[in-house]
């Protein structure tokens, strides 16, 4: 017979925003370093079919995948912390593609007559997608979005409370992470938030096996005893989550706290003891670095923080790469725009991240043009690229009037356009171009080799997109005769259409853009190659030590 598929599900309550994405990624970090075949999944209770349309100021990140699923952040994490797992659209679901698919089946006759109810129906089609998820592997952990207590996860927590009827005890885990605050006044760590927490699974049939305690320090051995009384489980399965500087830190705190251990022995699997040792290298990089550089990313200021999850990870992985530690910090487009130049002088290196919409665009044209002038490294993802093209035609071709569609729908001189195919487009879900599509790189321009070429050393890579826009070909000729490089290019195998995917500039320390998001397959063991060579270029002429520090505010923002 074949291998019981074994699952770990991880719920959160208490509050948000305490980990449940890192704790959860951990855990699979840590069974795939014990040779155990994983996947993961996260369940998100909101109505969006997809977090596509969502506002990353509400909802963080949407992380792309290589299918051109738009999905949660904590898929980056999954995919930053679990090396071999592959995901697709079924590793990401929400309570609308549930009820999308169940109404869906209603309408074509399904349901054969029957009355559509949230249980059978609902929970039956979470479960499915669940499996279907989970088909290829081993062991697949799956994170259960919102806080126990919200009304909207209780379809989601019915149905995994089923699977472990129906699994059994050995096959399924409920992995449960709260939030044990230490009250100064009192000189005391508080259970009772923990105690209902649980009490209100428990109320709804999930007993945890296990609980992950999420505290400023470390739990000792009468507290995790205590909450495991009123919890109803042995004290030796109250684990803590300490608040660590690196979130690459916490598989190995966990590991160290003998998680991984207790849940290998309560599902019945039999592994060795990960091996750690390339983590742990990692770690001491991010750790003790022998150097620092500092980056302005230029943004509306709306875009910061956890809009950019993906994009601050890679930079750290940058510095991995180059054994530095990269200081980000946040460079209000707008206050560019207004005039203060002098907020990009206290940075290495310059980076326009990828964005929608005209607020602040003038203020990051204003910043790549400092950067194409001053020689400070440039790198410009999507967004970040589409401009560092207006500006190069604007202020080097003289096309004057360069813009792009997007703010300029009727202008003469896009230079940023809409694909013929994409004219006229109305819906907003999944329209753009999305996913992974193959670019072609030039390796040598006017006898040297490309930017491009030296970061990855291959002519076909493949990369993330997540836009309407594009280059427009029209403009192409004029652009490159005043020497912009495209040094990335894709050929739509039907029609022989090229896209431009990377642009360059020639005797320039390092000025790159490309139309794709190279965040989102950067990995700590294995850093992004164009983020390595940015960071590169940031250490070696970056102006770094001669560089007064910059001011930030308490937000990490620039000011002057
Ligand atoms: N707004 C631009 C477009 O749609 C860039 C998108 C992005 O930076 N992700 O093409």
């Amino acid at each position: 017979m074949a291998k019981q598929r074994k699952f770990i599900f991880v719920t959160g309550g208490v509050l948000s925003s305490i980990g449940k994405g890192i704790s959860a990624a951990s855990i699979g970090m840590l069974m795939e370093a014990r040779g155990i075949k994983v996947t993961m999944m996260k369940m998100d209770p909101y109505l969006n079919v997809d977090p596509g349309t969502m506002s990353p100021f509400q909802h963080g990140e949407v992380f792309v995948l290589d299918d051109g699923a738009e999905t949660d952040l904590d898929l980056g994490h999954y995919s930053r912390f679990v090396q071999s797992a592959h995901f697709t659209r079924k590793n990401s679901f929400t309570t609308g593609r549930i009820y999308d698919a169940v109404i869906r089946r209603e309408r074509a006759g399904g349901y054969l007559g029957k009355t559509v109810q949230v249980i059978p129906h609902i929970t039956d089609e979470i479960k499915r997608h669940i499996n279907e998820a989970a088909a290829d592997a081993d062991l697949a952990i799956v994170e259960v979005g919102g806080t126990v207590g919200d009304i909207e996860s209780l379809p989601f927590l019915e149905a995994i409370r089923q699977m472990k009827v129906e699994l059994g005890q050995e096959n399924v885990l409920f992995v449960h992470l709260t939030l044990v605050p230490y009250i100064a006044a009192a000189g005391e760590l508080k259970t009772k938030p923990t105690q209902h927490s649980v009490k209100e699974l428990r109320e709804i049939g999930i007993q945890p096996d296990m609980l992950l305690c999420r505290s400023d320090r470390k739990l000792d051995k009468d507290t995790k005893d205590k909450i495991g009384l009123f919890c109803n489980l042995s004290g030796s399965h109250v684990f803590s989550v300490i608040d660590v500087s690196s979130i690459y830190e916490v598989p190995l705190y966990l590991h160290e706290e003998g998680l991984d251990e207790k849940i290998v022995e309560k599902l019945g699997i039999w592994t060795s003891s990960p091996d750690l040792s390339r983590w742990k290298e990692m770690v001491k990089h991010i750790r003790e670095p022998q150097g620092e550089v500092s980056i302005g990313i230029v943004g509306k200021h709306t875009d910061w923080r956890d809009s950019y999850k993906s994009l601050s990870e890679a930079l750290v992985h940058g510095g991995v790469a180059n054994d530095v530690r990269v200081n980000v910090v946040y460079i209000d487009a707008e206050d560019v725009e207004k005039g203060q130049i002098d907020l990009l002088k206290s940075v290495d290196a310059i980076l326009v991240p990828g964005g929608f919409g005209e607020r602040g665009v003038e203020g990051k044209i204003k910043a790549i043009e400092y950067a194409r002038t001053e020689g400070v490294p440039y790198f410009g993802i999507c967004l970040g690229m589409q401009l560092a093209v207006i500006e190069f035609a604007r202020n080097v071709a003289k096309i004057k009037n360069a813009s792009s569609a997007e703010f300029q729908p009727n202008g003469t001189e896009n230079v940023i356009d809409l694909m013929e195919s994409q004219k006229g487009v109305k819906d907003m879900g999944g329209t753009m171009r999305l996913g992974a599509y193959t670019c072609n790189i030039l390796s040598k321009s006017g006898g040297k080799p490309t930017r491009a070429f030296m970061a990855y050393g291959k002519e076909v890579i493949s990369e993330r997109h997540r836009h309407r826009f594009e280059v427009a070909n029209a403009f192409r000729e004029r652009l490159e005769a005043k020497g912009l490089i495209v040094s990335g290019k894709h050929r739509n195998a039907e029609d022989g259409t090229e896209l431009v995917e990377m642009v360059e500039l020639p005797n320039h320390p390092w000025f790159l853009g490309c139309q794709f998001h190279p965040e989102f397959l950067s990995r700590p063991l294995a850093p992004h190659p164009l983020f390595a060579a940015f960071v590169k270029a940031a250490k070696v002429a970056g102006r770094g030590a001669q560089r007064a520090l910059p001011n930030l505010n308490e937000k990490g923002k620039a000011v002057l």
